[in-house]
């Protein structure tokens, strides 16, 4: 049986690539239900998606294992975990749910693996955050069936998909996945479907020079998409790579503004390339502080209530209002 989660199409009855699905009387499920390697609050702005429901608190909730293989994975001891490994809790959905609701939480996103591999119990846990009200959604690599990022559009409210680069070379290279024109066809799906954002992690002297050419993609795709030009710090067989140059990239950051202006340039201290601008009128709309890496929080917000920009009046781009208590 052909598992249909992902593009790889694993023959389950040979072998499956991530080891997170099986066949069993003749339907596909989940090697381990329920099975989880992170549970931790955090905040939209931190995943990144800094144009969706800002400053409300999320459960973020990880799993173990992935389809890819990035040579940088800053979560590779995650992705390469046994299935005995200990450090996996086994949580029911409803339990996971309490623990969100006593945190404060009223939202949850699927992150720090890839939630094509554990979709089955995402969306169990989608469907019980959603008769609550709450938000839903998830980070990808994108490389998921038409199929599932169907599945996924009808149960996640947002989703953030990593283009890691234009070019299928790359992709086999340095990600382990045969064909960027997977996750080019799934982010034009999606960016019909539900709130999407789009994140490029940036590694230095290997994707670097295809900015403007990527900028362009994604203006082609939905000019006002949010995207999110990602400060890398590589891990696991990239660990000796040189970081990112943050000034060359501040530069780059401003000239794919041009093309697609919520372009955002972050993790790093400081950064300047993390606030909201009209691209009309030029108005500072969303402030942001870069405090650590990932650790960005919003600080001033200033949309009004329809996410028209007060000077102008020019629509931005913004799933929910935000929570600023
Ligand atoms: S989700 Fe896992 S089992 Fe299914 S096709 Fe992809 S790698 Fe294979
Ligand atoms: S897709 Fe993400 S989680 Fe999977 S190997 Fe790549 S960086 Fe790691």
């Amino acid at each position: 049986m052909i598992c249909n989660f992902c593009e790889l199409k694993c023959d389950l009855s040979q072998s499956s690539l991530c080891g997170m699905y099986q066949e069993r009387d003749g339907v596909v499920v989940e090697s381990r239900p329920d099975c989880w390697s992170t549970v931790r609050m955090t905040l939209p702005e931190s995943i990144p998606m800094f144009h969706c429901w800002p400053r409300r608190k999320l459960m973020e909730i990880g799993g173990f294992r992935c389809n890819a293989d990035c040579s940088y994975c800053i979560n590779a001891r995650v992705m390469g975990m046994t299935q005995t490994e200990v450090s996996v809790m086994q949580l029911s959905p409803q339990r996971l749910i309490e623990i969100a609701e006593k945190t404060g939480c009223s939202g949850l996103h699927f992150g720090i693996n890839e939630v094509t591999v554990n979709l089955l119990s995402a969306l169990e846990l989608a469907r019980l955050a959603h008769a609550k009200g709450w938000i839903v959604g998830a980070s990808s690599n994108g490389y998921m069936t038409e199929a599932a990022a169907e599945l996924m559009a009808q149960n996640f409210d947002y989703m953030n998909i990593s283009l890691k680069s234009l070019s299928s070379e790359y992709y086999r290279r340095v990600v382990g996945l045969p064909d960027a024109g997977i996750v080019k066809r799934n982010i034009r799906y999606l960016a019909q479907r539900l709130h999407l954002e789009v994140t490029t992690p940036i590694v230095q002297t290997e994707n670097d020079h295809e900015i403007i050419e990527a900028a362009r993609f994604l203006a082609g795709v939905d000019p006002d998409l949010p995207w999110h030009i990602f400060r890398l710090l590589p891990e696991y067989k990239m660990a000796d790579q040189a970081l990112p140059d943050v000034f060359e990239l501040c530069r780059q950051t401003e000239q794919a503004r041009a093309i697609l202006p919520f372009t955002y340039f972050s993790n790093f201290i400081g950064s300047p390339m993390d606030n909201t601008l009209c691209p009309d009128c030029g108005e500072l709309l969303i402030r942001r502080l870069c405090s650590k890496s990932c650790g960005d929080i919003m600080t001033e917000y200033r949309l009004q209530e329809d996410h028209t920009c007060p000077r102008c009046g020019r629509r931005i781009p913004m799933l929910g209002q935000p929570c600023l208590d």
